[in-house]
């Protein structure tokens, strides 16, 4: 089967600095990286490195397809990325010494993707694909929709939360993934707890303290795998990512939340996001 994914794409600017600039100041980095970012290209390399068939459906303008075509090395199937003229989504990324950043995010084309490529790529979906969306794009209701009339699970990462957004595609979902904050906003916005929404499969991730699986017969606890962080950004996609990926290949949950979640423990010992998410030999092989 195939999991479409409706997700942003994002040139990351890492600028490496002194100290995060404050109002009025002119500072001058130590050194610039660009690495591809976004949580929809995360989500599609996590699920291309556990083996699934993966087919991105986003856009990126002309500065873009460097990044397209770092994702189709990565495995995932890019014919859904339309290039329009538009600017690619950036993130202007300030980091000190300390770690400590703050960043700049201009959406550009992830905003901004057409209508028609929506539609062209979910015509080719079959019933029983996967349609899996983030909160960093246009189209999501649209998406949602179409992939219940053609008989797709219906996925939502809701990140960056948005109770609004969460509430306005809810009634279509299959299953919803949220980390502890954002379960926190939804019950603050909702009044309902996981285990409460009316959504099939509800997953809330807890970090160090691992992930809970709200489903048919109650909450299902999962722990996280004890190792030393060193960057704990993207383990929430590499997560996602591969709980979807062992689901499409027919796996049960917790069976997936276990690959997931070694995935994801490898994931916080590395630096950087989609390139350094690892692959199921390293997941295989991962004995913490
Ligand atoms: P991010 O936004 O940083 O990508 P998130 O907030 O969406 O992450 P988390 O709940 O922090 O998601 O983490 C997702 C999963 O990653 C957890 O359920 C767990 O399996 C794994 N994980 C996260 N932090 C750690 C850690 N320190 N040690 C081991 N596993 C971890």
């Amino acid at each position: 089967m195939t999991i479409w994914n409706l997700g942003s794409i994002n040139a990351d600017f890492v600028y490496s600095v002194p100290h995060i600039p404050v109002p009025g100041e002119t500072l001058a980095s130590t050194g610039r990286a660009v690495f591809l970012g976004g949580k929809g290209a995360n989500m599609s390399v996590a699920a291309a490195r556990a083996a699934a068939r993966v087919a991105h459906i986003g856009a990126v303008g002309a500065d873009g397809l460097w990044a397209v075509e770092r994702l189709m090395e990565y495995g995932v199937d890019t014919r859904h990325i339309a290039e329009i003229d538009v600017e690619t989504a950036q993130a202007i990324i300030a980091v000190d010494a300390n770690g400590e950043n703050s960043i700049i995010l201009h959406q550009g084309a992830n905003v901004q993707i057409p209508v028609n490529v929506l539609e062209q790529a979910l015509n080719r979906a079959e019933t029983g694909d996967t349609l899996v969306f983030q909160n960093e794009t246009n189209l999501q209701l649209q998406a949602a929709e179409l992939a219940v009339t053609m008989g797709l699970r219906v996925a939502y990462a809701a990140a960056p939360f948005d109770a609004d957004a969460v509430m306005a595609v809810m009634a279509h979902l299959d299953f919803l993934i949220l980390n502890e904050v954002e379960a926190e906003q939804l019950k603050d916005a909702t009044g309902k707890g996981p285990q409460d929404i009316p959504v099939k499969d509800v997953i809330v991730t807890l970090g160090a303290n691992g992930a809970t699986w709200f489903g048919a017969d109650g909450p299902v606890d999962v722990p996280a795998h004890k190792v030393t962080p060193v960057d704990t950004t993207g383990a929430g996609d590499t997560f996602t990512g591969y709980v979807l990926a062992c689901l499409d290949r027919g796996q049960p949950m917790l069976q997936a939340m276990q690959t997931a979640s070694k995935a994801a423990a490898i994931m916080v010992t590395r630096r950087g996001t989609a390139d350094v998410i690892p692959d199921l030999a390293d997941v295989q092989s991962f004995s913490g």
